[in-house]
């Protein structure tokens, strides 16, 4: 079911269910298998659990015809987690002697693999995610890598506009797409040859699974990752595969919902004088808004901003009532948290990241209003 011409929240809905047969449930449940009854010569699909999974099939299927509508021939490769798939593109593709282009802005686990790729021979270079600093470091690299909207700066890069000038220099394109989903951009049909996303967030959406996936068009680079799982043994399990095939049904409602949310939080946000900072791709007057409305066609469930001080923003998320002081975002519940807790982001001591969920707007957005008036008493 790739139909282009179905909207979005009908294509989330039947993604990847497989044709009907009588008597069967509309989703098969979960198969565990370490093994499969393989008399013979050891061909696929299935032979053992750790190459090949039919409840992976179906969510790959789906999350493809998320990523690439209509392509059935885009492959997509589920992993245990974001990182999971973050170091299957980046190590399958990348060998001592390349170069890759990293951000400095980027997820946070991100500096954890420059020391590891350094260790393995390959040049790390990097640039910020926003103003174009990559198109200076591209010469002879191998692999850019960007992740647009940024988490937490939420800054944006034009992605065609970098996907041409990789091309041009010989270097390949991945996109951490994890904040937008494929609901709201869309890296493939942006010229990237590779979408990766931790589905841990906003894809699965209720903050009770790790999960990765690769998307990927050319059929050999597929082939790398795939084998790279396969060594590695990054898979993810049956049953959490089958729980984020489930929540994908829900995507389009609660991406909806979220980012509606999240546009009215920052409206509210953009009024106060405590608050300074504010960043929503989706604001018409934020810097990323431009760039943001060519590629994106959700803006994202986290709207980020500073308050004075550690002491003002603790203050603030021990007075949320119905927001969870907790780090991830993309979930049903919204969250916030201090970002400078964690030491591992050039944020200010009172930078907040707040994620927002599918709570009733007038109720999230009165109950942030009233913990920022407590929290400056
Ligand atoms: N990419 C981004 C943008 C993230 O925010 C995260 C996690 O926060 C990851 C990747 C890693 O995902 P996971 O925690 O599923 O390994």
């Amino acid at each position: 079911m790739t139909d282009m011409a179905y909207g979005d929240g009908t294509r989330a809905v039947r993604a990847g269910l497989p044709d009907p047969v009588k008597y069967e449930p509309t989703l098969p449940g979960p198969v565990f298998a370490a093994h499969f009854h393989l008399p013979g010569e050891p061909t696929g699909p299935y032979t053992y659990g750790r190459d090949e999974n039919p409840t992976w099939t179906h969510l790959e299927r789906a999350i493809g015809e998320l990523e690439a509508p209509g392509e059935p021939d885009v492959e997509t490769l589920v992993f245990a987690s974001g990182m999971a798939a973050i170091s299957a593109v980046l190590l399958s593709q990348l060998k001592a002697g390349d170069a890759v282009v990293l951000p400095t802005d980027g997820y946070q686990a991100l500096p954890l693999l420059h020391e590891q790729l350094r260790a393995f021979g390959i040049e790390v270079r990097t640039a910020p995610t926003g103003g174009d600093g990559q198109l200076a470091v591209l010469e002879g690299a191998r692999l850019l890598w960007i992740e647009t909207p940024s988490n937490p700066g939420l800054d944006v890069c034009d992605i065609r506009r970098l996907v041409a000038a990789a091309h041009a220099a010989g270097a390949l394109v991945a996109v951490d797409n994890t904040l937008a989903t494929p609901l709201g951009q869309r890296p493939l049909e942006l010229g990237a040859d590779f979408s990766v996303a931790s589905d841990t967030k906003g894809m699965t959406g209720h903050g009770d699974i790790l999960l990765g996936h690769v998307s990927c068009r050319d059929p050999r680079r597929a082939a790398e990752v795939r084998r790279w799982r396969k060594v590695v043994g990054a898979i993810p399990g049956p049953m959490e595969a089958w729980l984020a095939h489930r929540s994908l049904a829900t995507l389009q409602l609660r991406i909806d919902r979220q980012c509606s949310t999240a546009l009215a939080l920052a409206r509210a946000l953009a009024e106060r004088a405590d608050v300074t900072g504010l960043r929503y791709p989706g604001l018409p007057d934020d810097p990323s808004h431009t760039v943001a409305a060519r590629q994106m066609r959700r803006f994202g469930p986290v709207v980020s901003f500073e308050l004075a001080d550690r002491k003002r923003a603790e203050r603030f998320l021990e007075g949320l009532r119905i927001v969870d002081d907790a780090t991830s975002f993309g979930g049903v519940r919204s969250t916030a948290e201090r970002r400078g807790r964690w030491g591992g982001d050039a944020v200010a001591e009172g930078f907040v990241r707040f994620s927002v969920g599918a709570e009733d707007p007038e109720d999230l957005i009165a109950d942030v209003l009233r913990a920022l008036d407590e929290a400056g008493a």
